[in-house]
């Protein structure tokens, strides 16, 4: 959320200060919902779709496009903006957002930009996450005087939770395909499934010769039947074995009969 030519170019931790208030009554109010790329998490797509009453591709087909990033070629799914010269969001209302309580992680940490670093520690490569602040002309909040960290607007926006259950996920996008090669056609629908389309991954597991092929153990099993946030820690796990970048999961024995069906 907010263009680039907005963000401030210093990193920042959770302990840096700032000052900020963002209301209804505020001259600007629904200003930053326009115009703008919203890259959606997996955990984004769960809440939201659940939010909507909708399965997952209904809500991917209704609501984003596909954009596969130039870079890594991993595809990510992108909040829709209407189709006129506002380009407003499809969840702006003249009320505000309609998906408040369950607005994507990017929406929670606006006017702060997040981002992902990997790390070299005694433990082996670990993930850090940075901010950085995003300054546009159109918003006001900067002058109002209520104090922050970093932190806690993290807390006040209920977002340290969307960065634990998309930690994993997060940390593939730092990753590229270990023989340097882009990610054919094939393994970028499976990425995108995994990531985002986790009904139609839920049926690719249960529903497919995948458990003929794979060994996973039974509490795995249950875990993803019953809980999504736990589907999308699989799905991290998926993505890693197909792009080659982990053994994270072992193969039956006579395996290679299945996969070749
Ligand atoms: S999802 Fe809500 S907060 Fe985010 S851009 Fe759309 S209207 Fe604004
Ligand atoms: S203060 Fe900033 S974040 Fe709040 S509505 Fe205005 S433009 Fe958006």
């Amino acid at each position: 959320m907010g263009k680039m030519d907005a963000v401030v170019p210093e990193k920042h931790s959770l302990d840096s200060k700032f000052t900020f208030r963002c209301h209804k009554d505020i001259k600007c109010f629904t200003k930053c919902c326009s115009n703008i790329e919203i890259l959606l998490t997996p955990y984004d797509v769960v809440r939201l779709k659940k939010k909507l009453n909708l399965s997952s591709d209904v809500f991917l087909e209704q609501y984003t496009h596909m954009k596969i990033d130039e870079q890594s070629s991993h595809p990510h799914a992108i909040l829709k903006m209407a189709e006129d010269a506002e380009r407003k969001c499809i969840f702006l209302t003249d009320e505000g957002c309609s998906v408040y309580e369950d607005r994507p992680a990017n929406c929670r940490y606006y006017p702060i930009g997040q981002g992902t670093m990997r790390k070299d520690s005694e433990q082996g490569p670990v993930l850090e996450d940075f901010f950085f602040f995003v300054k546009e002309d159109h918003c006001f909040g900067f002058d109002e005087k209520k104090n922050w960290t970093i932190e806690s607007w993290r807390e006040d926006q209920d977002a340290a939770h969307y960065d634990e259950v998309n930690r994993e996920w997060k940390g593939l996008q730092l990753r590229k395909n270990l023989q340097g090669k882009t990610l054919d056609e094939k393994k970028q629908f499976q990425f995108y499934m995994a990531s985002y389309d986790l009904d139609m991954f839920k049926k690719y597991i249960f529903e497919s010769n995948f458990l003929n092929v794979f060994d996973i153990d039974d509490e795995t099993l249950a875990k993803i039947k019953e809980d999504e946030k736990e589907l999308i820690q699989f799905g991290a796990k998926y993505i890693k074995y197909i792009m080659m970048l982990e053994e994270t999961l072992k193969l039956k024995d006579g395996a290679e009969a299945y996969k070749r069906k």
